[in-house]
């Protein structure tokens, strides 16, 4: 039997809920191979991000050379990339690649309040990798720092699609779970594709619960599973949902914090 292998390129989250070992176990319950490079050690629980030392693009590409050049990646997502060298230097290897499927989940800052890259790295996030991504997963306030402008309408979800469609993105995945508000997503967790000119919605319960932590690296690593499993990329979104919906809701409660959801 073959597996297929996805990659993480992201940060570590030691506490478990987010970041590459949230990835790797959700690669592993869609039956995936999972394999990881790691561009950030963070130091963070559930209640919030204490630090980090960052890698350097020399010890992120002498972790992914090896894999790459023994193993035939189906899929790969970027996460926490901390600094504009680290993603340059990600760019180069994802271009080793060239039938990859990739999704970019642009993580900008954790739900405490830590910002997860700077300014330079983000302008440098959406020049370089933007144009070599098949998706990009913002949720709403990383679509508002990246379009520029605050989203309080659907309208403004497709404003903001537009722009980062401009700015090089082929399909976008804006996720409303952070907003509940009337005017987006009728108080559902709403998330919107928008695959080319197609805008494609997946609603589901807005789950009241603080046991939030990881959902957003979650979701994209569970895309990129099922694209590796040879789903389209509608499908594949659908699934993921699904899959992060049901961990929300059965979250092990864990820490003093936001809990990690129950990825299994
Ligand atoms: N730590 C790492 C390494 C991450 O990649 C992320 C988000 O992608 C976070 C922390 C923040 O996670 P959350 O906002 O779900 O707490």
């Amino acid at each position: 039997m073959t597996q297929p292998v996805c990659l993480t390129i992201a940060g570590l989250d030691p506490s478990g809920g987010a970041g590459i070992l949230a990835d790797v176990r959700t690669f592993a319950a869609f039956g995936c191979f999972p394999s990881a490079a790691v561009t950030s050690i963070t130091f963070q629980n559930t209640v919030g991000v204490f630090g980090a030392e960052h890698q350097s693009a020399e010890t992120v590409r002498r972790q992914v050379e090896p894999i790459i050049e023994d193993y035939d990646i189906a899929a790969l997502k970027t996460g926490m990339l901390p600094t504009r060298e680290v993603i340059e230097e990600t760019a180069v290897l994802i271009k080793r690649m060239p039938s990859v499927k990739l999704v970019v989940d642009p993580v900008v800052r954790s739900t405490s309040g830590f910002d997860l890259i700077d300014d330079d790295a983000l302008r440098s996030l959406i020049a370089v990798l933007f144009p070599l991504a098949g998706l990009v997963t913002p949720n709403l306030p990383e679509a508002e720092r990246i379009a520029g402008f605050k989203i309080g309408s659907i309208d403004d979800i497709d404003k903001a699609a537009a722009a980062m469609q401009a700015m090089g993105a082929r399909n976008v995945l804006i996720k409303g779970g952070h907003s509940v508000e009337a005017n987006i997503g009728d108080g559902k967790a709403t998330d919107y594709l928008f695959e080319g000119q197609t805008r494609h919605l997946f609603s589901a319960d807005h789950i009241d619960t603080s046991a939030t932590h990881g959902t957003g690296c979650t979701l994209s690593a569970a895309i990129i599973a099922n694209l590796a499993l040879g789903k389209d990329l509608p499908d594949a979104v659908k699934i993921a949902k699904a899959f992060v919906t049901e961990a929300i809701r059965k979250a092990p409660m864990l820490g003093h914090g936001h809990s990690p959801i129950n990825i299994r």
